[in-house]
């Protein structure tokens, strides 16, 4: 009733923006049960190393497979989560869920494999971070080197405060890394202000490197700070082979020329596969 109190109003104010609210909050009430109903699951996408070809590590990207509307993306549902505050228990799920799978990798025979996990800005607000973080290592009994945990600067959260809380999660012997490098007003505030492992260029650097000057300049120096700054420096949507030249100096690449995220019975079943393209891709003279 209060819902649609709230839309009346915005109906008679302006009706598409009436359409845009109900749609937002059946998305919004739905989300409630998302986690409940198995609805919400993750797809990972291989990093590769490109010195040795190898698949180091997989970011986990989550998805909502939606009884009704389909797949709908992160981008979509990650800010209603934000909003409703749902982000506290579907990031602790997803973080246990990745945490679990790639334990499992490693019992599988995979043993060497890394994961990468998003952190959201309410994450920083809840009650115990690092405590659930840590629970869920001693749960999964992954060895916390193996966890990646990736911030943006996107996020709207005193940097006093979070310096500290990324300074408790360092302190667990997990990894930090600063996402979507160069987009947001703060990327050497960042660098100066927090523990960081790892700098994730942003795809929108990435995608026109090969026709604009100034993205290969930019990535250059975003390459060589990371580098005098002894930071892992990754290249995220890569392509096509040939932007491969222009990033030959990152240490892990990360794109569809590789692999698509997907589930992660398709990456076991595939994962020679992937790795045996990820090798001859690497070893190509253009990119050496
Ligand atoms: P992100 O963390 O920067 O993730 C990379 C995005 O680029 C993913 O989109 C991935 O599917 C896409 N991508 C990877 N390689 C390529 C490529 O070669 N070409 C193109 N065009 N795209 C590529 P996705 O999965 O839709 O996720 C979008 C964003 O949603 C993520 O950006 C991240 O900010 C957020 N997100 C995803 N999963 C999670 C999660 O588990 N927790 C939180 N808090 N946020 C998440
Ligand atoms: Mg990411
Ligand atoms: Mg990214
Ligand atoms: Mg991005």
């Amino acid at each position: 009733h209060e819902a649609q109190k709230a839309t009346e109003r915005y109906v008679f104010y302006h009706p598409k923006m009436g359409q845009q609210l109900i749609e937002r909050l059946v998305l919004e009430q739905d989300l409630h049960y998302a986690l409940d109903n198995g609805e919400i699951y993750l797809e990972y996408q291989p990093q590769i190393n490109l010195r040795t070809g190898s698949i180091d590590s997989v970011e986990a990207l989550v998805r909502w497979q939606h009884p009704e509307k389909g797949l709908i993306s992160p981008a979509a549902f990650i800010p209603i989560a934000e909003e409703t505050g749902l982000i506290v228990p579907i990031g602790e799920w997803i973080l246990e869920t990745a945490c679990r799978q790639v334990k499992q990798w490693h019992n599988e025979g995979i043993s060497h494999i890394g994961v990468a996990v998003n952190l959201s800005t309410g994450q920083f607000f809840q009650q115990n971070l690092v405590g659930m973080v840590e629970d869920i290592l001693a749960r999964t009994d992954l060895p916390p080197h193996y966890l990646e945990l990736e911030i943006t600067e996107s996020m709207t959260v005193d940097t006093n405060h979070m310096a500290d809380i990324l300074h408790d999660l360092k302190q667990l012997g997990v990894k930090i890394a600063v996402d979507d490098f160069g987009t947001g007003y703060s990327s050497m505030y960042y660098l100066k202000k927090f523990p960081i492992d790892c700098l994730k260029i942003d795809r929108s650097f990435v995608r026109n490197v090969q026709s604009d000057h100034h993205d290969d300049v930019l990535i250059s120096m975003m390459i060589s700070m990371a580098k005098h700054l002894e930071l892992k420096v990754v290249a995220e949507g890569v392509e096509e082979i040939g932007q491969l030249s222009f990033l030959a100096d990152c240490d892990i690449i990360q794109g569809y020329l590789f692999s698509r995220p997907i589930d992660p019975e398709e990456l076991s079943a595939n994962f020679d596969t992937i790795q045996k393209k990820a090798l001859s891709i690497t070893q190509l003279k253009e990119v050496v």
